[in-house]
């Protein structure tokens, strides 16, 4: 939660116009510095999010940000790419996508995106993390990081570490027609385990009254270290890693201009759906059909 220290640039052009006189020097004093890439006004505690995932979920898989728009908002985000053509996850500025074959590549500044939530990362706090065995058990830990925190506010978290274990998925684009999601996955889901991996995961925790929004809960992607690797994660084990939490206190959600978007049945809950998209490996669809041995 901590805010952007925009002195020093007010300081900067105040300087410049020192020494300089009459009235139409006075207005260059109020101009901003020429030099500064990062705009001093953008909110740095806010969750930025491209649309809703109830839209994405029907099928609505059409970009309507660029990448280059989204590092406006955000240093540190997940999401997905038109045509759900891979896995976005964000760090330290950087848009990664993860393919369907769990290579990643920078994603190019005019790709767009259907749907992202992303923030400017600032740590509010950090601690070591040990001994998590499977991804069930992380987020009993981080539900408990989040109820103790205040469970009704966002929080964007990364874990940096040496992981065991992780078990991540990507998808094949889709073609237009557009299926809905769950369509999608059931035959274009790819999945990858890697073994003692080092990389990043980027979090987003949305509380319970986004529930016709987004995903309630945690929602996890991966990165690898040499940024070579990634996916939407479905499972991971650890015996080491780092935990740093950002509190956010705002959120703003664009509503897409896409040519699906304004006709959209949104009105029906699908938070059981969005549940099995985001959390169920294709194993799992196996074992429906199995008996238990
Ligand atoms: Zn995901």
């Amino acid at each position: 939660m901590k805010k952007a220290i925009i002195t020093s640039i007010a300081a900067a052009a105040l300087l410049t116009g020192c020494g300089s006189s009459g009235s139409d020097k006075l207005t260059s004093i109020y101009e901003a510095p020429e030099q500064t890439s990062v705009d001093p006004t953008v909110d740095r505690e806010t969750v930025f999010q491209v649309s809703l995932l109830q839209g994405l979920t029907l099928g609505d898989y059409y970009g309507s940000v660029t990448v280059k728009d989204l590092k406006g908002k955000g240093d540190i985000g997940i999401g997905t790419f038109e045509g759900v053509n891979g896995e976005l996850i964000m760090l330290d500025g950087e848009v990664y996508r993860a393919f369907s074959d769990g290579s990643t590549e920078k994603a190019p500044d005019k790709e767009t995106i259907p749907f992202a939530n992303v923030t400017f990362f600032d740590a509010d706090s950090e601690e070591k993390l040990s001994d998590i065995a499977d991804i069930g058990s992380l987020k009993t830990m981080l539900d408990e990081k989040a109820a103790k925190l205040g469970k009704n506010r966002f929080y964007f978290i990364r874990i940096d570490g040496s992981f065991k274990m992780m078990h991540a998925r990507s998808e094949l684009k889709q073609e237009e027609p557009y299926k809905t999601l769950a369509e999608a996955l059931s035959t274009d889901q790819r999945e990858f385990k890697w073994k003692n991996i080092k990389g990043t995961v980027v979090g987003l925790y949305c509380p319970e009254y986004m529930n016709d929004l987004n995903a309630v809960g945690w929602h996890l992607h991966f990165i690898s270290e040499d940024r070579n690797l990634g996916g939407h994660v479905l499972d991971l084990s650890f015996d080491q890693a780092t935990l740093s939490i950002d509190s956010t206190d705002g959120f703003n959600m664009l509503l897409p201009e896409t040519k699906m978007f304004p006709t959209l049945d949104l009105t029906k809950d699908q938070s059981e759906d969005i549940k099995k998209v985001e959390t169920q490996d294709a194993e799992a669809q196996d074992n429906e059909t199995q008996t238990a041995e």
